[in-house]
């Protein structure tokens, strides 16, 4: 399962933007974009150019696999996933990439950030409909429910990260109950995706 492993902060400061690849991290004055918020490399401070039509396209499609955590094949693939479903081939993508498993499980709180959330499934700490699922692109469905492994139930860490993220939103397409065992009671509908990407912009340049 391929993956990126160079330095994340660099990603942020590519797009110009947050991206909150690195939990606690992220909302804190030490985050890169707060300190460097230019473009890395020698000449990224004096960058300053118009993007190019095809340009402000090659740039969502990045950050939208940027906050994923998808490199180019597995993303293109959800393209064409997504164009073969009825509807907005926009809205589909991003509904998919919302179902991976890495995603729900960081949507729900477990973890502080979406690599994070990828290691945790990786390490066998989720179950979906009671069986043991490692594969952080698992795409879950309506019905499914995601829950800890009975021998990770009892984790500090698991305690510690639902408590740091009580404030964030659990999408409402997502159900969780007092025992932190969650259903998937819907597809992710767009306006539950609070991520700024411009999907019509990835639509564009995959059709060209
Ligand atoms: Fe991005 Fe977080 Fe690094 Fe800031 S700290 S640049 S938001 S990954």
């Amino acid at each position: 399962m391929a993956r990126y492993t160079g330095a994340v902060c660099r990603l942020c400061r590519r797009e110009g933007q947050k991206l909150f690849l690195k939990g606690d991290r992220c909302y804190t004055d030490k985050c890169s974009i707060e300190r460097r918020g230019y473009a890395p490399g020698m000449h990224g401070n004096a960058r300053n150019k118009k993007l190019s039509e095809y340009g402000m396209q090659m740039r969502e499609k990045q950050k939208a696999k940027r906050y994923y955590g998808v490199l180019e094949k597995q993303f293109h693939e959800y393209f064409i996933m997504a164009n073969k479903k009825s509807g907005m081939t926009g809205e589909n993508l991003l509904s998919i990439l919302e179902t991976r498993l890495d995603n729900v499980v960081y949507r729900l709180g477990f973890a502080m950030s979406r690599a994070e959330a990828r290691q945790l499934v990786l390490h066998g700490h989720f179950t979906v409909n009671g069986r043991k699922v490692n594969i952080p692109s698992y795409l879950v469905k309506s019905g499914d429910v995601v829950a800890l492994k009975e021998g990770s139930r009892s984790l500090d860490k698991f305690k510690g990260s639902l408590e740091a993220n009580s404030s964030r939103v659990v999408p409402k397409w997502l159900e969780m109950d007092k025992d932190n065992v969650a259903k998937v009671i819907a597809e992710p509908a767009r306006e539950d995706i609070d991520l700024p990407i411009e999907e019509h912009l990835i639509v564009e340049l995959y059709s060209k």
